[in-house]
C-alpha cells in the first residue's frame, strides 16, 4: 500500500469503481480498499467470478451491468486493495485501515467515501431467530454461493430489492410459499404525481417492477397490506404470525423468512468524522451534507453513491464520476470551468438516473410498526437490549440516544450501533411525540468496525514507512 496517494476511495461498488476509473483518466493516483475479497459492492457483488456463469441469468440484467464497470475499473490502473476494511477516520484525512491482521494510519490528499448503504434495521418479535435473515443476507448467500433456502420460505417486506429477490429466487427455482408485502394501505394511490414523472422519465424502471410483482402474484401466496409480523420458534423459526388488513391474526408454518424495508445510507464513516448530515424524511434515513461535488463538510473528505443518499447503481456509478471530477478540481489537475464542462452531461444523466426516485421513496417508505417495534422485540441485539428497556429509560429521563447507550449498552455491541442507532432513535421520538429529525444518532466512536488489540498494538503509520 503506498502512502503517496493522492486520492483513496473506500469501497469497491459500483461508485468507487466509476469513480477510479474516472480519476484515473486525470492522471490521480488512486488507491480503492473494500473489505470484501472482490470489487462489486452490494448489487455485483461477486461480479468478475459469477457474471459469466448460469446464476448471473438468475440475477439478471442489472446483476450483469457490472461486467463492464469491473472491467473497466481493473484496467484503469488504480491499485485495488481487498478485504481491506476502514475503522476509523479523523480530518486531515487520516484513514485508518485494516487487512489480513494489520493495522495502519494512511494520509491521502483526498478520501472518497463509497460506502453503500445498509438494510434498514426493523426488529420485530423473533427477529433473531435461526431462519429469519434479512433479503441482503440471503442474496449475499445467493450471489456469493449459490445458496437459496428451503421450504417453506416466507418473503415480508416492501421495496424493489424485496421484489427483485423474489424473483430471483423463482428464477432458481425455489418455492416461495408467501409474500408478505408491507406496503401501508392506500400508499400507491398517494403516489400519483411521482409515479407519472417516474413513468416518463424511467419507463422500464416501472415496468420491470410491475413484472416481478406479477410474476410474485402468479406463483406464490401474496398478502397485501400486512401490519405486523412474528417469528416463532424454540430454537429455530417454525411459524409466523401475521396481521393483514383487517383480518384477525394468522399463523402459517415457516422454515426461512426473508425480511426487508429498504436500505439507508451507511453513514458510519461520516458521523466519526463529525460532518454535518441532513435528515431526508422521504428516506427516513440521515445523509452526509455534501457540495455539488460530493465534497462533505469536512475538507477533501467527499462521499459518492449510496452512501451520499439512496439512488441506486446507475446513480451511484454517475455520483462517483462526478465526484472524481470535483477531486480533480480540488487537485488542481482540472480548472473550474472545464470540470463544469466535463460533469454537465453527467449531471443530465443523473437527472434521468433519479427520474423514479420520488415515486420509490414515496410508495415504499416503511410503516410506522416498521420504525417503532412492540416491547419485547430487541432492538439491540448485539447487547440484547429490549424496546422495551429503551422506552422504559426514556420514561426515566434518558431520552438521548447517547444515554440510552451509556446507560442500557444498546449500540456498544460488535456492530456499534449500525443496526439499532435508527431504531433507538426512532423510538425515542414515538415516546417522546417528537420529530426522529430531532432525536439525532449515537456518536460514533472509533473503531466503527470490529479491530483486536492485536490489530491495534501493531498499527503502521504511513509516516514511518517513509
Ligand atoms: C445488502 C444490499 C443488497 C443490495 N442488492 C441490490 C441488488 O441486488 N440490486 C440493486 O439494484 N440494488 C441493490 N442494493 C442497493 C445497491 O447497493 C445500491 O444501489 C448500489 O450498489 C450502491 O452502490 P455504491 O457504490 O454506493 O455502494 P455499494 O454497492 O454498497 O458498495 C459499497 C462498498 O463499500 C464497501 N465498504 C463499506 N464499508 C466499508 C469499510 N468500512 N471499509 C471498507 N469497505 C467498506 C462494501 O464492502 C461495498 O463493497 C443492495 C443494497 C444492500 C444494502
Amino acid at each position: 500500500m503506498s502512502p503517496d496517494i493522492d486520492l483513496l476511495i473506500v469501497g469497491a461498488g459500483p461508485a468507487g469503481m466509476s469513480a477510479a476509473t474516472k480519476a484515473r483518466e486525470f492522471g490521480i493516483s488512486v488507491l480503492v480498499v473494500d473489505e470484501q475479497p472482490e470489487p462489486g459492492g452490494q448489487i455485483w457483488r461477486g461480479i468478475e467470478r459469477v457474471g459469466h456463469t448460469a446464476r448471473a441469468e438468475i440475477l439478471g440484467e442489472s446483476y450483469t451491468a457490472g461486467l463492464d464497470v469491473a472491467a473497466r475499473f481493473r484496467q484503469c490502473g488504480a491499485g485495488f486493495s481487498s478485504e481491506t476494511t476502514l475503522w476509523h477516520i479523523e480530518p486531515g484525512p487520516v484513514t485508518f485501515l485494516k487487512s489480513k491482521g494489520v493495522a495502519r494510519r494512511m494520509t491521502p490528499r483526498v478520501v472518497l467515501l463509497a460506502t453503500g448503504a445498509q438494510e434498514r434495521p426493523t426488529p420485530f418479535k423473533g427477529w433473531t431467530l435461526p431462519g429469519v435473515m434479512t433479503i441482503g443476507a440471503g442474496q449475499i448467500q445467493l450471489k456469493s454461493a449459490g445458496q437459496v433456502p428451503d421450504g417453506p420460505v416466507w418473503i415480508a417486506g416492501t421495496g424493489p430489492l424485496a421484489y427483485l429477490y423474489a424473483v430471483q429466487l423463482l428464477k432458481a427455482g425455489v418455492e416461495i410459499t408467501g409474500f408478505l408485502d408491507t406496503q401501508s394501505k392506500g400508499r400507491l394511490a398517494r403516489s400519483i404525481g411521482p409515479a407519472l414523472a417516474a413513468l416518463i422519465g424511467r419507463p422500464s424502471d416501472i415496468m420491470t417492477g410491475l413484472a416481478w410483482l406479477a410474476r410474485i402474484k402468479r406463483t406464490c401466496r401474496y398478502v397485501p397490506n400486512v401490519r405486523q409480523i412474528v417469528a416463532g420458534g424454540d430454537d429455530r423459526l417454525d411459524r409466523i404470525t401475521f396481521e393483514a388488513g383487517d383480518r384477525a391474526p394468522e399463523t402459517v408454518a415457516a422454515a426461512a423468512l426473508f425480511v426487508h424495508e429498504g436500505v439507508v445510507p451507511g453513514i458510519h464513516p461520516t458521523m466519526a468524522l463529525d460532518c454535518r448530515h441532513q435528515w431526508n424524511d422521504m428516506q427516513a434515513s440521515y445523509a452526509p451534507a455534501a457540495d455539488e461535488w460530493g465534497e462533505t463538510s469536512e475538507p477533501c473528505v467527499f462521499a459518492a453513491g449510496d452512501l451520499a443518499g439512496i439512488a441506486g447503481a446507475e446513480a451511484a456509478c454517475l455520483r462517483g464520476e462526478i465526484a472524481a471530477i470535483g477531486i480533480a478540481r480540488k487537485l488542481a489537475v482540472q480548472t473550474h470551468a472545464q470540470a463544469e464542462q466535463d460533469a454537465a452531461p453527467l449531471r443530465k444523466r443523473l437527472a434521468k438516473a433519479m427520474a423514479a426516485r420520488r415515486f420509490l421513496d414515496q410508495t415504499y417508505r416503511p410503516r410506522q410498526a416498521a420504525f417503532v417495534p412492540a416491547d419485547d422485540a430487541l432492538a439491540c441485539r448485539c447487547e440484547e437490549v429490549t424496546v422495551g428497556q429503551i422506552r422504559a429509560l426514556c420514561r426515566a429521563g434518558k431520552g438521548d440516544p447517547n444515554r440510552i447507550k451509556a446507560f442500557s449498552r444498546a449500540g456498544m455491541g460488535a456492530c456499534q450501533g449500525r443496526l439499532c442507532n435508527y431504531t433507538v432513535g426512532n423510538i425515542l421520538a414515538d415516546e417522546t411525540q417528537s420529530d426522529p429529525a430531532s432525536i439525532g444518532l449515537y456518536r460514533v466512536r472509533p473503531p466503527f468496525r470490529p479491530l483486536t488489540l492485536d490489530e491495534l498494538a501493531r498499527l503502521q503509520t504511513d509516516e514511518a514507512d517513509t
